[in-house]
């Protein structure tokens, strides 16, 4: 049953973008249900006053239960991680298809009014991300669709899936498509780390141990753009409010080399390391950024965080977390 005064869900809580959701949403004075598969001690932020579930939203029954008695839902939940990860995980990825399919089906069936899903930059044709110097991807370019093999055909047909279950069965559906989000309490090891947060856990690795050399996958050349969380989240409550169906970039426009990436922050921690480039491992296209010309005119706005201060921001909680007591605690362990 659909409760118009109840909680909102976000599905995929206790990771890294729907732990900010939950804290952005309770900030703004809304009761939420989190949901995730992890058990409560791996989620990356939990708040006592949220109702938080463990369950698997790859079943059916489980995406019945927590779409019980809520208002709308955010889809955030995924088996996913950094290009290291997705490269080499396509099933895993794929399946994540049954997570967005029962819940939208879920969702609709309890008349739940709106239903967001957070797609990718990784649904853009590879073969238009070829070179480092880019041209933004514009929302239109997704077709004829040649995407990121796995996790990215399985965003591409999470987005027509919300359409067509909209446009058929008339639940009002919001689709994003993030471009590399980043920050704290974000994963920073383990091996579905991203970029930003790798290069953060290595510099600070490097100046913490005094071996003043770093490594770097592929040639330091490729491009991106990087989204600060805040953005992130600022975007996705603002298009969840709007009235535009279609899947819009919320992605940062600045771009970067890795090797620029890296620049920054070893300004940020003040040391200078020798680069050792990784031309074998994973690296995904050669270059992509972010057009914002259509969420400009549809929201009048788009992220703005530079990438510097949000680099700052995210080190300081890396460096934290690498000599932060559970990191004492697992070193001493190990
Ligand atoms: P994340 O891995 O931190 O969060 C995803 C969460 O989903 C995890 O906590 C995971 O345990 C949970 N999950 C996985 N399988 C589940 C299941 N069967 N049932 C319930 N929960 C399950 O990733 P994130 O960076 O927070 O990404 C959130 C969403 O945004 C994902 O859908 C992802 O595809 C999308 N996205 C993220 C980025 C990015 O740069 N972080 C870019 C593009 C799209």
């Amino acid at each position: 049953m659909v409760d118009r005064d109840g909680p909102v869900l976000v599905a995929g809580g206790g990771g890294f973008i729907g732990g900010h959701l939950v804290a952005e949403l309770r900030r703004r004075g809304k009761r939420v249900r989190a949901v995730d598969v992890k058990p409560l001690d791996e989620w990356h932020q939990t708040f006592p006053d949220v109702d938080n579930r463990v369950l698997d939203l790859s079943l059916r029954e489980a995406c019945a239960e927590a779409v019980d008695g809520v208002d709308s839902v955010f889809n955030l939940a995924a088996d996913m991680g950094g290009m290291g990860f997705i490269e080499q995980n396509r099933a895993l990825c794929m399946l994540t298809v049954l997570i967005n399919t029962h819940l939208l089906v879920a969702a609709q069936q309890a008349g739940i009014e709106r239903y967001f899903f957070a797609s990718s930059a990784c649904v853009y044709p590879t073969s238009r991300q070829t070179s480092p110097d880019v041209v933004p991807l514009r929302e239109a370019e997704a077709y004829p669709a040649l995407p990121e093999d796995g996790y990215g055909w399985e965003r591409l047909f999470g987005e027509r899936m919300c359409r067509h279950v909209s446009e058929d069965l008339g639940l009002a559906t919001r689709v994003a498509r993030y471009h590399n989000v980043y920050g704290p309490h974000g994963t920073w090891s383990g091996g579905r780390e991203k970029a930003p947060a790798a290069i953060c856990r290595k510099v600070a690795e490097a100046k913490l141990s005094g071996r003043r050399e770093i490594e770097i996958w592929g040639d330091g050349r490729q491009t991106r753009s990087f989204t600060y969380i805040d953005d992130c989240v600022a975007g996705t409550l603002l298009l969840m409010e709007s009235d535009v169906a279609e899947p819009l970039n919320i992605g940062s426009s600045e771009l970067h080399t890795v090797d620029e990436l890296v620049d920054l922050v070893e300004e940020i921690a003040g040391v200078k390391l020798r680069r050792r480039y990784d031309l074998s491992a994973p690296q995904g296209v050669r270059g992509r950024n972010s057009d914002n010309t259509l969420i400009r005119e549809r929201l009048g706005w788009e992220p703005t965080t530079s990438l510097r201060d949000g680099l700052e921001r995210t080190y300081r909680f890396v460096h934290d977390e690498l000599v932060g007591p559970r990191s004492a605690a697992a070193r001493a362990s190990a």
